[in-house]
């Protein structure tokens, strides 16, 4: 599912349950500026806020980077650039709902590993190498305990 019609029905239906308009909304207040990103995603630009500590998140089709549109579109970054556009389309699935879930998947992901990536769902399928995760970890004490 990477084609032109997945891409336009991901901008359709984050437009539609309000995930990008939140994201323009955040992208407003913060005084970002949004740019044309590619297969229908916006980037938002120089986000300067502390947090979250990553050099990109995404929200809804709108991808946005502490960076430049420039540099996020550069071909070197064309993992993470697929990578959060993969997000983009949980957004599309999950609509407003992503947050709660994504939380409680980082929340998982924390306490068995102490990364809020390793075993997060979301960031897994949106590709953990990609996204800058080291692709695993040795479970925590805790954890080890109960196998
Ligand atoms: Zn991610």
């Amino acid at each position: 599912m990477a084609g032109r019609p997945w891409h336009v029905a991901r901008t359709v239906l984050t437009a539609a349950n309000g995930t990008t308009g939140a994201g323009l909304l955040l992208a407003l207040l913060t005084r970002t500026r949004i740019r044309r990103g590619r297969h229908g995603v916006l980037i938002a630009e120089g986000w300067r806020l502390r947090m979250p500590p990553a050099s990109c998140f995404t929200v809804g089709s709108v991808i946005i980077t502490r960076r430049s549109a420039e540099w996020l579109l550069h071909e070197q970054r064309s993992a993470l650039l697929a990578h959060e556009s993969r997000h983009a389309g949980q957004y599309a699935v999950l609509g407003p709902l992503f947050w709660p879930a994504y939380w409680l998947a980082c929340g998982w992901s924390y306490v068995t590993t102490g990364s809020f990536g390793v075993r997060n769902w979301f960031e897994r399928h949106a590709g953990l190498n990609d996204g800058g995760y080291p692709e695993e970890l040795p479970p925590r004490p805790w954890l080890r305990r109960f196998r």
